[in-house]
């Protein structure tokens, strides 16, 4: 514990005696905002004590049970007050409780008095106060404690999801020993929307980016007739390009000033694209980006190679660059505002960890996890990054090694999802369509079935959702996630309900087909998210005919029955009868398949064949 702090706690526990004239600048820098607003709230609100009577020493609303000053409490006194502490938060006067928690000197106080005043603060969702807490309690037990551990990093995801989770009473994100999961708090219906997220970051996938453009901010389709048409187009008489022209949906797409390679749909979206990761990435002022664009622009044969993802690398080079200009106007703090002077002239000094810690944390809640000796295949990748990211023209540096693009790499690869413009390029070609219809009158539309080339594909898009990436899988997954216009601006995805939720039940979402058997899925959610699914579905189905799902026996060996093909030394089997509906189980008699029908498989049975996929983050 430092001096400062004990400082801070005299001077605080001064000013709630009444004894010094309070005021905050005084207290600025003493001890969290939080916790100092927390402490006035509740003088003010439950105790009744009047800030404003601070210097009149006689005030009868004078707190009598605390010392002047933060000397040491006698055994006796600090047990009393541990013990009224207590009570308080037994009897669910959690104000009152942390108020007597809090008022014990901090240098005094148990592991019990830090428990007591972080789950008070907890309950009363002053999560940056509950961090502090739990972890001063952790700090003071210096034993390895999971609950404590869980009970902090639970205060730690409530302050950075308080926002959503104010928005979004019916759900509650919880943490436990195997990670943090979304649950529901009431029930929650089919069909009903949970909620609805936008990404930190996202970028257009590589095999829809020159085929069908659209807006790097906002992702609203810029198929213009000459990227519809393709090589075609220039074959067209100029005369039918002008009625095609005419009747095509009116698009604009703006280009980077500077760059051929970033489209917007608007001013208002290229600035924020310049002002959010382009200034920095923009290949005019770093050349080392011109080898990533043009890698994303010639589409997906390369990327297959070098980028296991479908996913663009351009995520992961937004993210970084939008870190490093979290840092830069944190450190300018606002004074130069979203412009940073392009020359460069007046380089940053290299930043304290402060606030490059504090840009990174925007990111931290995405988990990464994946193998390492994969990065290893793909160099050219890593060596892009380093460059762009080396390059003088950085306000900051920010080390690309192996082990943070690795991180990054996985960060991506675990949490990205997909999503569309609901602005589809289909809307576009379908309103072209109807508009020829509506309105032609000289047979445009007979002269155009020569050059038509039907529907366009519809621009997808990757993106870090920071809610959403909360949600974890599972075979029968209870939601499923579909686009969304979040607001007139912001593209993005919600989250609706798909089975009944009971208050306690998880949201979960499926991140492979459905329809694949259990073996198959098992494999495919190793090998993309490192996980070994463990899900209610995976619990009661089988891998196959040849051994019992519900008392593991090995199904009886019998003779080759095609003695033409060969097996190597492994013995054949007679494979036992499947589940008749669902087809995913076998038992080795009806005795098991009653047992496991009663355990369970009952909740999962059914012909998943039929099963809609929902959209998955692969
Ligand atoms: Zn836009
Ligand atoms: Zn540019
Ligand atoms: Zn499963
Ligand atoms: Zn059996
Ligand atoms: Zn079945």
């Amino acid at each position: 514990m430092s001096g400062d702090d004990i400082n801070a706690d005299r001077m605080l526990e001064a000013m709630a005696n009444n004894n010094q004239p309070s005021t905050i600048n005084q207290l600025n820098g003493c001890t969290s905002k939080e916790e100092l607003d927390l402490i006035m709230h509740i003088r003010r609100t439950i105790l009744h004590l009047d800030e404003d009577t601070t210097n009149d020493r006689s005030s009868p609303k004078k707190d009598t049970i605390s010392t002047t000053t933060a000397t040491s409490l006698s055994t006796a006194t600090l047990d009393f007050k541990i013990e009224r502490a207590k009570q308080k938060f037994a009897a669910g006067s959690l104000e009152e409780a942390f108020y007597e928690c809090w008022k014990i000197p901090q240098e005094q106080r148990t592991l019990e008095i830090w428990k007591i005043g972080g789950e008070c603060c907890k309950k009363l969702r002053v999560f940056a106060v509950a961090q502090r807490w739990f972890s001063e309690a952790i700090h003071v037990c210096r034993s390895n404690n999971t609950d404590l551990n869980v009970k902090l990093e639970q205060a730690r995801i409530a302050r950075f999801f308080n926002t959503y989770l104010t928005q979004y009473p019916m759900i509650d994100i919880r943490v436990d020993e195997r990670g943090k999961g979304i649950y529901a708090k009431r029930v929650i219906s089919p069909g009903e929307d949970i909620f609805t997220d936008i990404p930190l970051v996202h970028a257009q996938t590589v095999d829809t980016l020159s085929i069908s453009p659209a807006c790097a901010i906002c992702t609203t389709s810029l198929l213009t007739p000459a990227v519809y048409f393709e090589t075609t187009w220039s074959r067209i008489p100029e005369k039918l390009q002008r009625q095609i022209e005419e009747y095509w949906p009116h698009i604009t797409p703006i280009s980077c000033p500077y760059c051929p390679f970033e489209l917007y749909c608007s001013e208002a979206c290229r600035q924020q694209a310049w002002d959010n990761y382009h200034k920095i990435l923009c290949p005019s002022f770093n050349p080392e980006t011109t080898e990533l664009y043009q890698f994303c622009a010639n589409g997906q044969i390369i990327v297959r190679e070098t980028w296991n993802s479908i996913f663009s690398p351009m995520i992961l080079a937004k993210l970084i660059a939008m870190i490093i200009l979290n840092v830069v106007n944190s450190v300018q703090n606002g004074t130069t505002q979203n412009s940073i002077d392009l020359n460069y002239s007046h380089k940053l000094q290299q930043t304290d960890d402060g606030p490059l810690e504090q840009a990174k944390e925007i990111f931290s809640e995405f988990i990464s996890s994946g193998d390492a000796t994969y990065i290893r295949t793909i160099p050219r990748m890593l060596k892009i990054m380093k460059n762009i990211f080396n390059h003088s023209s950085m306000p900051i540096h920010y080390e690309i090694n192996e082990q943070e693009f690795t991180y990054r790499f996985y960060q991506i690869a675990c949490n990205a999802q997909s999503f569309s413009s609901p602005t589809y390029a289909t809307t576009i070609y379908t309103r072209f369509l109807s508009n020829i219809r509506q309105r032609d009158r000289t047979g445009l539309y007979q002269l155009l079935q020569t050059y038509l080339k039907g529907e366009p594909i519809d621009q997808v898009f990757g993106g870090l959702f920071p809610l959403q990436s909360s949600l974890n899988h599972s075979c029968d997954n209870s939601c499923e996630i579909m686009d969304c216009q979040v607001t007139p601006e912001v593209a993005g995805i919600k989250v609706r309900c798909k089975h009944q939720l009971k208050p306690g039940d998880e949201l979960t979402i499926n991140y492979v087909d459905l329809a694949l058997g259990r073996r198959a899925r098992r494999a495919m959610l190793k090998r993309a998210y490192n996980f070994w699914c463990e899900c209610q579905r995976c619990t009661f189905e089988g891998d196959d005919a040849y051994s019992c799902t519900e008392c593991k026996t090995l199904s009886p060996i019998i003779d080759n029955p095609n003695p033409n093909l060969t097996n190597g030394n492994i013995p054949y089997r007679k494979p036992f009868p499947a589940c008749s509906r669902c087809r995913n189980a076998w038992y080795c008699s009806p005795t098991c398949q009653k047992q496991a029908w009663k355990q369970g498989h009952k909740l999962i049975c059914r012909d998943w064949t039929k099963e809609r996929s929902s959209s998955s983050a692969n």
